[in-house]
């Protein structure tokens, strides 16, 4: 057997590997960025759903206030006029009138207390968050639990966060350029030489890794495929041990003695 064939063989496999090193290495930082960002996006709806319950108890309150205090302003003018009034009846239409403006009052002013309630309540909760926190306890906080400061800081993190992976991404991609593009090219003349001294060899390699197998060339480990760990048979091992190959029953994948890819990355 001529195992110079497949010692070209495992310099491509090496070569693809490195490239493949690379491609994960940015691939697991769109993903963590995305992650990121939807984390974000959850603390900021959070953030905004906050804001917007407090904005609208401010305009609750300010308008009740109003109401509040233009009742009162009717009261007033009304016992004036009850002062002056000439008669029983105009007596007893305005106190009709102050009552009516009285009940006004009372309704808005429950209508503060609840909103005061709310308030009081929802502050409560986010201390016992807190606490919670404190007491390392998160997986017993629910959404309204997170302190208004906390969620903001969270937020603040979290951006911090995607603005730094995505420099990490951008970097890698500028750094590891020349790289993809030197080992591309050495790829490309390798196969060139495959094509020529080991087609078959090379439709092999290219049938497995036309799925889902990107190690078509494993080593041998254990006595066993590294690729699919199924046991070679004895009977192989002198073989592989000086330098051919063996293809694993199981998986196809062509297995090889360690010391080829150790003389690959040479
Ligand atoms: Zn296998």
């Amino acid at each position: 057997m001529d195992h110079t064939k497949i010692n070209l063989l495992v310099r491509l496999q090496h070569l693809d590997n490195q490239i493949e090193n690379i491609i994960s290495l940015q691939k697991g930082l769109p993903e963590e960025i995305n992650a990121l960002e939807e984390d974000l996006a959850f603390t900021g709806r959070q953030i905004e759903a906050r804001k917007k319950v407090a904005e609208d108890h401010l305009k609750l309150r300010q308008r009740l206030n109003e109401t509040i205090s233009d009742c009162r302003g009717k009261i007033k003018s009304f016992k004036e006029k009850q002062t002056l009034a000439r008669n029983n009846k105009e007596y007893d239409a305005l106190s009709k009138q102050i009552e009516y403006e009285e009940k006004e009052i009372a309704q808005a002013e429950i209508q503060l207390q609840d909103i005061a309630h709310a308030e009081q309540r929802s502050l409560e909760i986010q201390q016992k968050g807190r606490q919670l926190i404190d007491e390392n306890r998160y997986d017993e906080m629910t959404e309204d639990m997170m302190p208004d400061d906390v969620l903001q800081q969270q937020l603040e993190d979290l951006n911090r966060q995607v603005d730094q992976k995505k420099e990490e991404l951008e970097s890698i991609v500028v750094e590891t350029a020349d790289e993809v593009e030197d080992l591309n090219r050495k790829i490309d003349e390798q196969r060139e030489i495959i094509e020529k001294e080991a087609k078959r060899l090379l439709d092999k390699y290219d049938h497995l890794r036309s799925g889902i197998i990107h190690n078509a060339v494993v080593k041998l480990n254990r006595n066993a495929c590294s690729g699919c760990n199924t046991r070679v048979p004895t009977n192989r091992h002198t073989m592989i041990v000086q330098g051919g190959f063996y293809l694993c029953e199981s998986c196809g994948r062509i297995v090889v003695h360690e010391r080829l890819f150790e003389e690959a990355e040479q």
